[in-house]
């Protein structure tokens, strides 16, 4: 299967996964989807369904016009389906699939299953895309990895996750490893500063009910490391992380093990990649 990182972060994520014949796309949080895909050469014909992991808006926001546009179902836990119809964002014609803790979907030759995630939502999940061949995990916007969830994202050949925010940054408002000008090499221009410091709210909402941090995510690819080959690194901070940071605490969590690593970033003053692409 090929999967592809559209876009990643808070300011919009979307991930699409892929056989020759089938394809769903995970959140949709970007501007003009059905056209974007043609651009990058995804066949828009070949997606059966748009799973959303949860209903804030960097995940939601083109979902009605998408959904319109590719004709194809929205699948979701409860809790979202019900939030995104609320918001409005389920056009009338579209058909709603449920996933949730065995519920599983078939979306042509895909399984699909969810798993519940810890987050300011009202029922957040990621989900494991499977096709006979190879087994995707994705896992975004979550402030824990429970045993259940790393059980789902070992057998996984290939995992998306979330790796938010740099733990020491977050405490102090500076990267002290890019002292070292290690962590961002020449991009960081050697200042230490996060651009936007955040108020202290903000950060608790974070820490305690929103995003892993580079840490916990590497806690979680320590124990992936034996059975996973790839990981794409998502859902990076713009402000208190930095791709590499990101990439050399996961590339430390993983050592011993034969991991490919990517990272997604949104920013573009930090972007190691423009798009994320791999297939297993
Ligand atoms: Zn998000
Ligand atoms: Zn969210």
């Amino acid at each position: 299967m090929d999967c592809v990182l559209l876009a990643s972060g808070s300011k919009g994520n979307c991930i699409y996964i892929g056989n020759e014949t089938d394809a769903v796309v995970i959140d949709a949080g970007i501007g003009y989807l059905y056209r974007t895909l043609g651009e990058y050469q995804l066949p828009a014909e070949n997606v059966r369904g748009l799973l959303v992991t949860h209903e804030h808006s960097d995940h939601v926001r083109s979902a009605k016009a998408f959904l319109k546009s590719a004709h194809i179902p929205v699948a979701a836990s409860g809790g979202t389906l019900s939030e995104m119809e609320r918001n409005g964002m389920i056009p009338l014609s579209s058909e709603k699939i449920l996933l949730g803790k065995g519920i599983e979907a078939e979306f042509g030759t895909l399984r699909t299953a969810a798993f519940a995630t810890y987050h300011d939502a009202r029922e957040p999940t990621g989900f494991i895309i499977d096709d006979g061949d190879s087994r995707i995990g994705v896992c975004l916007d979550t402030h824990k990895v429970t045993d259940t969830m790393l059980a789902a994202l070992c057998a996984c050949d290939a995992v998306v996750l979330e790796s938010n925010y740099s733990t020491s940054a977050m405490k102090s408002d500076t990267f002290d490893r890019c002292k070292m000008c290690r962590s961002c090499g020449a991009a960081c221009g050697g200042s230490c500063a996060v651009l936007r410091p955040y108020p202290r709210y903000l950060k608790d909402r974070i820490i305690h009910d929103g995003h892993l941090s580079n840490e916990a995510s590497s806690e979680v690819l320590s124990r992936l490391k034996k059975s996973v080959g790839t990981v794409a690194l998502a859902h990076l901070s713009e402000n208190y992380n930095r791709p590499n940071l990101a990439r050399e605490i996961a590339e430390d969590a993983t050592e011993g093990g034969d991991v490919r690593i990517f990272v997604s970033d949104q920013c573009p003053m930090y972007r190691e990649n423009r798009m994320v692409r791999f297939s297993v």
